[in-house]
């Protein structure tokens, strides 16, 4: 039974040294001997504390900025080489019983239309979203005991997993749900989950308890213990995030990082993901009424400190930013990102009345093909590999071979492999003629003579209809 006064979260993000942090960085913000020092530690890819990592984020020293955005890039590139997984959020219900100010789903919003799919509607939406060519998914629920109980995720899921239309499959579907119980966590670890994803919104608990003033997610300790909660259900793949414009910057990067340190010193498994998303316009909300919105230079300096700073971490940036600012913080660190999003309720398929239930506007509204033509013009490789999921790669096995720099080796050969099916199932013709060019140039530069040639081989089985490579 789970304590409502529990303090544990208290414990772990203690507001007294979040304070006594950003007071330290203010005061070593010109410090060169020591900003230098932790980029040089930041270097060894061991990681930073959550206060080394605040020097380098109140750094106000130009010519060390530079060197911050440069190591993060490196360290990307390091680790997970040139692939930018992609994925797409799947809306299936927008009923919600909480209160959170920031959210046009909030429950006494009457003028947003209230949906829910059906089983055959979220077939409908999984046909659309297969046939565009995504593989990976993210679903989108707003907390409803009632209307979207834990068994109506569970047979999603399911649904979700059994469609298979043309040449495509859902082969991971990442799950947002509110925060629930041990029992919970476990029915969704059993339906063959990948990352449980539950953003913290703002880790200072009094503003926390303002913006979310009714509805069970008031509930400051019972949100923020719930990735325990999931890793002792058995979800080792835990996905955590800040909605960056809710709170102070400062704070919520320092709750970020202390939030990683717990989870790793208690399971030994650091967040899989972290997402960075920034609060957007929506039916109801006016971002301008929340004081705390943050620019794109701060933006991009928060994306490189925490890649430098938790580097076994994937970062997620999703539509709710611009072609241009996705831009600017992709070769800062990013690893994921969502491509021709749909945020309303049933958007994909164009028989499903979708109208008036978006969540927020979307600032990237390109297709897939666009993205991934847009990805390659700027020397990425788009990935639709889900393959460490597939095999069993997950947890502190993922995190061991993260660390030990040993997961670029599987993510580059993975991502042209996934990359030549999207090509031939779904590709435009420019698209394709631009990636058999990328694939080429890629594998000549694969290094290890028995990737590259097993790599060769296995392209060219994909080209003659061989599909089982669990990818
Ligand atoms: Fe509901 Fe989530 Fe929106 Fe809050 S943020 S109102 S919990 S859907
Ligand atoms: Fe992600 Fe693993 Fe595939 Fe790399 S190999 S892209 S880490 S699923």
């Amino acid at each position: 039974m789970y304590d409502v006064n529990s303090t544990k979260a208290e414990e772990f993000i203690n507001h007294e040294e979040i304070l006594e942090t950003i007071e330290y960085g203010r005061e070593n913000a010109k410090n060169r001997e020591l900003i230098k020092s932790i980029i040089e530690k930041a270097r060894t890819l061991s990681g930073l504390s959550h206060k080394e990592a605040f020097v380098l984020l109140s750094c106000q020293e130009d010519d060390l900025n530079q060197e911050i955005f440069k190591l993060a890039k490196e360290i990307k590139y390091k680790l997970y080489g040139s692939r930018i997984v992609l994925f797409a959020p799947l809306y299936l219900s927008n009923y919600c019983v909480n209160g959170c100010v920031y959210c046009p789903y909030h429950y006494k919003n009457k003028k947003i239309a209230r949906r829910k799919l059906t089983q055959e509607e979220i077939k409908k939406e999984v046909v659309a979203l297969q046939d565009i060519g995504h593989k990976r998914l993210a679903l989108e629920l707003g907390e409803d005991p009632v209307r979207n109980p834990i068994e109506y995720v569970l047979e999603s899921i399911k649904t979700i997993y059994s469609v298979h239309h043309k040449a495509g499959d859902i082969r991971r579907v990442n799950v947002n749900i509110a925060a629930t119980t041990v029992e919970n966590y476990e029915k969704l670890k059993d339906a063959g989950i990948g990352t449980y994803i539950l953003f913290q919104e703002t880790y200072h608990k009094e503003n926390y308890e303002l913006l979310h003033p009714t509805g069970p997610k008031h509930n400051y300790a019972y949100h923020t213990e719930a990735m325990d909660r999931a890793q002792l259900g058995g979800i080792d793949d835990v996905g955590c995030g800040v909605l960056f414009g809710l709170n102070n910057y400062k704070y919520d990067f320092i709750g970020l990082l202390m939030h990683a340190e717990h989870l790793e010193a208690r399971f030994n498994v650091g967040p899989h993901t972290i997402s960075v998303p920034r609060i957007r316009p929506a039916d109801d909300i006016n971002p301008k009424d929340f004081d705390n919105s943050i620019n794109d230079e701060i933006f991009m300096k928060l994306v490189a400190c925490i890649r430098v700073s938790v580097p076994y971490t994937g970062m997620i940036i999703s539509t709710r930013e611009s072609k241009k600012t996705r831009e600017k913080v992709l070769d800062l660190g990013i690893s994921q990102i969502s491509g021709a999003s749909k945020t309303t309720v049933g958007g994909y398929d164009e028989d499903i009345d979708s109208e008036g239930s978006d969540q927020f506007d979307i600032a990237d509204n390109r297709t897939l093909d666009e993205i991934v033509s847009w990805l390659m013009d700027m020397g990425h490789i788009p990935s639709f590999c889900t393959a460490c999921y597939r095999e069993g790669r997950t947890g502190d096995r993922f995190m061991k071979l993260v660390k030990s720099g040993q997961i670029g080796n599987v993510c580059q050969p993975n991502a042209m492999m996934t990359l030549q099916e999207y090509l031939m199932d779904y590709a435009s013709p420019e698209t394709r003629k631009k990636g058999d060019a990328v694939i080429e140039k890629n594998l000549a530069l694969i290094l290890n003579e028995r990737t590259k040639q097993r790599t060769v081989k296995w392209i060219e089985e994909i080209k003659q209809g061989k599909r089982d490579f669990r990818l």
